[in-house]
């Protein structure tokens, strides 16, 4: 087995954690799923860009299971250049997944996460840099001149925008910019799940983020094909879901569901009761009426949900006991 990357510990949890203390300036994360022949041009214009800037960095390519070489290619250019580490899945986990093993290896006190296949621009990365130090925790970056198709990625996109943005609070342009700068606390705040890593500056605004937008360079496709189509909107609609109630339930389901269930039971509750009466005082039968059974499934729908907000409660309580997640972030402590 090729093991050329020395991971400090691979700890039970299956999580990667660079546990040597050293922390540097800046993290470069790239998810990079069967992309070769990018890979040499990328290592070029990041080395240009880098060198300029003047500090300790890192770049870290998170190789997703790639099946065509890609792997060896960045084999090479960490040879030459030990500053470019890899991580290696053994399957293809997904875009977020890469994210997420990039952002626990990483030790800079910014990190940069940046797309492989040269749709982002490594020249923006300095511009970036110098918002972040403006004292915003996080940059992302607005393709405002988007080189991708207009009907099944524009298009959907711009909505999604809106949408999530209207529903976090949280107004960005352009969520799916995978090119976005961190500081290191709030990379190390947050979990990802699922299509995550895009509306990570959404999930992060719970422990109160300073949030700038600024436009960055897109190029079309020059070498390979996009990982995603059409099918990805009907994910990021779910996920927009999951968003949404995370941020404003996650702490307090029982009022979301409760409320839900509430107003299903207390409507069956009263339908019954007309019902009832008509049928004692009004001698109206009950067997053919389609109300009586709506009223029935509200009344058992409002006892699920009121139930299904109590169980999320307990679930929510041992999430955050057991794994001694706190509910809140400090900032800071003067004492
Ligand atoms: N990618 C990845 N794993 C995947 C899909 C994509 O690591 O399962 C990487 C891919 O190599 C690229 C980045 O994520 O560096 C963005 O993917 P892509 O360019 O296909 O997305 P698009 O730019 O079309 O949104
Ligand atoms: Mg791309």
């Amino acid at each position: 087995m090729t093991n050329r990357i020395k991971t400090n510990s691979i700890d039970n949890t299956n999580t990667i954690n660079n546990n040597s203390k050293e922390k540097i300036d800046l993290s470069i994360v790239i998810p990079i799923y069967n992309e070769r022949e990018s890979v040499d041009r990328l290592y070029k214009e990041l080395d240009k860009s880098l060198l300029k800037l003047g500090i300790d960095y890192e770049v870290i390519f998170i190789d997703d299971g790639s099946v065509d070489g890609t792997y060896n290619k960045l084999l090479e250019i960490h040879k030459k250049n030990s500053s470019y580490k890899i991580i290696r899945f053994r399957r293809n986990f997904g875009q977020t997944a890469a994210i997420s093993a990039g952002f626990n290896y990483s030790k800079g006190d910014a990190i940069i996460t940046l797309d492989a296949d040269l749709q982002n621009d490594p020249q923006d990365i300095p511009v970036m840099l110098n918002k972040l130090n403006e004292g915003y925790d996080i940059v992302s970056g607005w393709r405002k001149n988007r080189k991708d198709k207009a009907i099944t990625r524009r298009f959907p996109s711009v909505i999604a925008n809106k949408i999530i943005s209207k529903l976090t609070g949280v107004y960005l342009h352009d969520y799916g910019c995978t090119l976005k700068a961190y500081k290191r606390e709030v990379v190390k705040n947050i979990e990802l799940y699922g299509e995550m890593h895009r509306y990570i500056p959404a999930v992060a605004s719970w422990m109160g983020v300073k949030v700038a937008e600024i436009p960055v360079t897109h190029h079309s496709r020059k070498f390979g094909k996009s990982k995603y189509g059409i099918s990805r909107t009907i994910r990021v609609i779910l996920d927009i879901i999951t968003i949404k109630f995370l941020l404003s339930y996650s702490q307090r389901p029982i009022q979301i569901f409760g409320l839900v269930g509430l107003f299903s039971g207390t409507v069956g509750f009263i339908i019954t009761a007309y019902l009832i009466i008509m049928r004692i005082f009004f001698n109206q039968g009950l067997a053919d009426r389609p109300l009586f059974i709506l009223s029935i499934f509200m009344i058992f729908i409002g006892i699920q949900l009121i139930t299904m907000g109590l169980l999320a409660e307990i679930t929510m309580r041992i999430y955050h006991e057991a794994q001694e997640k706190p509910t809140y972030v400090i900032k800071d402590i003067i004492s």
